[in-house]
């Protein structure tokens, strides 16, 4: 359920003087979502058990760890999402993972945590999916193409140093850019042989899918790089599909991509 701001907020002034069960009961909010509250507010303020100071690959010089942050940029690209709540300090990027696929939450969480390892990294579970979520004031610095509007509905370019860390890095961030927004499926069919026996044929192949021309261009730019063939095909009149079929290419995507887990 989604409560006011305001219980929130009068929850967590009290429960700065009180106890949490107490201002819960008081305020009849459930526990468990007080908790919670408080976990967030913590991770805003970066006080959390353990936390250090959030510092930044851009604004501090701090080492980034390249292939984690190419893998996290394509998840971002593909399906993240960075926003700052109303009357919250600090922004957030939440990657939406279905519960069909428990790897891919693994995956993004070690990628977060290895990016920003300052900061508070925590799973939000709603229905049929958990999101990963990380707090950090840095992620527009990181991830300068966070704007207002929907990703298609803007500019998405890379900027000179991210593209240096795709150019060094272009399979994470292939990797991250199929497991945020595409898949692998694979078609099939019989053929009739000269015995009278038929022979199944499979045909697999990666599909990404994604509404920005920008975002496409990049995915495909980058199989370009590592030299994998790709072509365009269309949904309607809008060419929003991106399908690698060739056996070679499917082959060397295997290698470094393989199916969703
Ligand atoms: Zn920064």
């Amino acid at each position: 359920m989604n409560w006011p701001p305001e219980t929130r907020d009068r929850a967590l002034t009290a429960c700065r003087s009180g106890k949490t069960n107490a201002v819960a009961r008081a305020l009849g909010v459930p526990k468990g979502t007080v908790a919670w509250w408080i976990h967030q507010d913590r991770a805003e303020r970066g006080a959390l058990p353990g936390a250090r100071r959030s510092t930044c690959h851009r604004c501090d010089g701090d080492e980034l760890d390249g292939a984690a942050y190419a893998y996290l940029l394509g998840l971002y690209l593909g399906d993240g999402h960075i926003v700052l709540p109303k009357k919250h300090r600090v922004h957030n990027l939440s990657i939406a993972c279905t519960d069909t696929w428990p790897g891919l939450m693994d995956a993004a969480e070690a990628a977060m945590r290895a990016v920003f390892p300052h900061n508070s990294v925590c799973r939000v579970r709603a229905r049929g999916c958990t999101s990963v979520k990380l707090y950090s004031k840095h992620l527009p610095c990181l991830f300068p193409q966070h704007g207002p509007g929907m990703k298609h509905t803007r500019v998405i370019a890379l900027d000179g140093w991210q593209q240096q860390i795709v150019d060094a890095h272009p399979w994470p961030l292939i990797r991250g850019l199929i497991h945020s927004d595409g898949c692998r499926v694979t078609n099939w069919t019989t053929a009739a042989l000269a015995d009278g026996s038929t022979k199944r044929y499979e045909y697999p192949r990666y599909i990404f899918t994604n509404k920005s021309d920008d975002v496409r261009r990049i995915f495909s730019d980058t199989l370009d790089f590592v030299g994998v063939g790709w072509r365009t095909s269309r949904r309607g009149s809008d060419p929003y599909h991106v399908s690698v079929a060739r056996r070679a290419s499917v082959a060397l995507m295997d290698e470094h991509i393989g199916a969703k887990y």
